[in-house]
């Protein structure tokens, strides 16, 4: 899809070579709804889906479909004076389009609304640059809707009543006024001074968002984000990297997960928030700041770390190697060593370095596009990954306190019951978001969990057996196969579910509840499979209530639909958490 206003596709339909050839001059082309611009009074029979097309000198709408379309009207580009969205307010229209934009001429003003605001603004910004040369740009104009009679922004009655708010033609289309140019001498100054920028960019209460977190570009492409400024979101096609404007007109990427929607009802945008808060962890924090028989005169809130992003950067997953520096040695597993390092000296990662014949390369390079895409507060984050040269590098999230199975058996009785039933839920949060992605981690285990400097627990290696060119870790009878963490129908017949790492999950709480023992401790793997088929299951731990054992229990479920989904599990580890019983 090209937009730039020489392109002359849009709306996915892709104009042939052959109309092309006929129509060189198309610029936009789309259904979009029009209001009748005679009546006074507005109702749905006065909205009419037309196909518009927007050339170099007209905007055309026309009747039917574009096979066989009957020309309704036209506006001469040169006429236009003002072409600009339609501030809030027009949800009470009564057509299926709700994003509004306005085409003001000789004197008359053009409705039109579009199905989304990415829409609206890709007709927005390629009309205005098609009028930008035009010598009779208005100076104000009319945010809202002329409706029943009224001016909405203004209450004028006066269909020709000059306009209430400073327009400004290049909001939307280019942070400067252009240069000038031997025509452009001949105008007008630019018609705005730049303090009514920002009422220009907060024309959709729906697209506008405040940063939660501070966001320093990474490429030319992204947009710096800075902590309580607002900004507008234009393009929402990579759920993870929006495309968003700031209050100087700016525009470019961000990460999705630094912004919170502008709306009085949104808790997430204030300080005194915090989202992910049991009674639990607000008593400790109360308990470290001030005295609880006391009022609370300031929020008293963790320090809200930014959170990781879905790769450094829009659209980027191959890092190079020549930005990677190498520090010490983390630890080393079944694909190879883990080292510390940094991300063009700033950003502390963990880089795996792939030993030779450890893994199915090219399936998992393909694979890590899907992963990157994972994105979660309790899952390690994939960065990036290193291919043009052997050994392959993997790069991830740093985990400051490294492996969860080692932090358990490091710390043995420094923990109560609640902080390792939290950890439990960090786990069962991370697990619950792959399940609702359909995502199979397949080898679910507290070694396989990673804990950072702030205590919390993510889920880490997700899916990667399956890259694993070792046949004693992939076959259920390899000496290596995770049987003791595996359901029947997985040592039986290989059938990894949601459900089996249900499963693997209770096994995970039951190591958490010992403090890192080896869940079925001197028995072989052959035994266990014997044990479990029986309907044996891991005794309770000493430090897990009867409610914490009923859970793992559910998990051990001999059929996978008799086990819980990890939403299920969440809400009982949280109400466990609560206190309520
Ligand atoms: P493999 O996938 O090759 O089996 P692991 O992921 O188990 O390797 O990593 C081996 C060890 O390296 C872990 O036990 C842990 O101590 C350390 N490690 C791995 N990833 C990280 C990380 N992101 N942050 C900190 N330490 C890590």
């Amino acid at each position: 899809m090209r937009n730039s206003f020489q392109g002359f596709i849009f709306n996915g339909r892709e104009t042939s070579e052959q109309e092309v050839e006929m129509n060189s001059e198309i610029v936009l082309e789309g259904y979009l709804y029009k209001r009748s611009q005679q009546k006074k009074w507005t109702s749905p029979v006065n909205y009419k889906e037309r196909l518009f097309v927007l050339t170099k000198s007209r905007l055309t709408y026309y009747e039917g479909r574009a096979e066989k379309k009957n020309k309704k009207g036209s506006v001469d580009i040169s006429k236009v004076k003002c072409v600009e969205v339609v501030k809030n307010g027009t949800d009470q229209v009564p057509c299926q389009n709700k994003y509004a934009f306005q085409v003001v001429y000789d004197t008359n003003t053009l409705y039109v609304f579009a199905p989304t605001s990415e829409s609206r603004d890709q007709w927005v910004k390629c009309m205005k640059e098609g009028i930008k040369n035009n010598n009779h740009i208005l100076h104000k104009y009319h945010p809202l809707l002329w409706s029943d009679g009224v001016y909405q922004c203004c209450r004028q009655t006066e269909k020709l009543a000059p306009g209430c708010e400073a327009y400004n033609l290049f909001g939307g289309i280019t942070s400067k006024p252009l240069p000038p140019t031997p025509d452009t001498q001949k105008r007008p100054p630019p018609p705005l001074p730049p303090e009514t920028f920002r009422g220009d960019i907060k024309e959709d209460k729906e697209n506008i968002v405040i940063a939660m977190f501070d966001f320093h570009p990474v490429e030319p492409h992204d947009l710096r984000l800075t902590i309580g400024e607002e900004y507008v979101v234009l393009e929402k096609k990579d759920e993870h990297w929006w495309k968003a404007r700031n209050n100087h007109g700016q525009e470019g990427y961000i990460p999705s997960n630094y912004v919170t929607e502008k709306k009085l009802d949104n808790l997430d945008q204030y300080e005194w928030y915090s989202r992910n808060m049991n009674r639990n962890k607000a008593e400790q924090l109360l308990k470290m700041e001030v005295s609880l028989v006391t009022r609370l005169r300031y929020p008293v809130c963790p320090n809200r770390t930014a959170p990781t992003t879905a790769g450094f950067s829009y659209d980027k997953w191959e890092i190079n190697p020549s930005e990677l520096t190498f520090m010490k040695e983390l630890g080393s597993g079944l694909f190879g060593v883990v080292r510390l390092g940094k991300w063009r000296a700033q950003y502390k990662v963990a880089i795996k370095a792939i030993r030779e014949g450890a893994m199915s390369e090219e399936d998992f390079i393909e694979e890590a596009k899907v992963m990157m895409k994972l994105t979660h507060p309790k899952l390690v984050q994939l960065y990036g990954v290193c291919t043009e040269k052997r050994p392959i590098y993997i790069v991830t999230e740093f985990m400051e306190y490294g492996c969860l199975l080692n932090y358990l058996r490091q710390r043995q009785g420094q923990f109560n019951a609640d902080i390792l039933l939290s950890m439990c839920q960090d786990v069962c949060d991370g697990m619950k978001y792959l399940e609702l992605n359909n995502f199979i981690h397949r080898d679910l285990a507290a070694r396989n969990c990673l804990v950072n400097d702030l205590g919390v627990v993510k889920v880490s290696d997700f899916g990667m057996t399956r890259y694993v060119l070792d046949n004693q870790y992939t076959s259920s009878c390899g000496a290596k196969f995770p049987v003791k963490w595996s359901p029947p129908e997985v040592f039986n017949y290989s059938k990894f579910s949601s459900k089996s790492d249900v499963w693997s999950f209770g096994v995970l709480m039951w190591e958490v509840f010992t403090e890192g023992k080896m869940p079925f401790e001197s028995y072989s793997n052959v035994e266990v499979v014997e044990m479990v088929t029986r309907g044996e299951r891991l005794y309770r731990p000493r430090l897990a209530t009867n409610r914490i054992y009923t859970i793992m229990m559910a998990c051990w479920h001999e059929k996978p639909e008799g086990r819980p989904r990890f939403n299920d599990l969440l809400l009982g580890i949280g109400q466990i958490l609560e206190g309520d019983f």
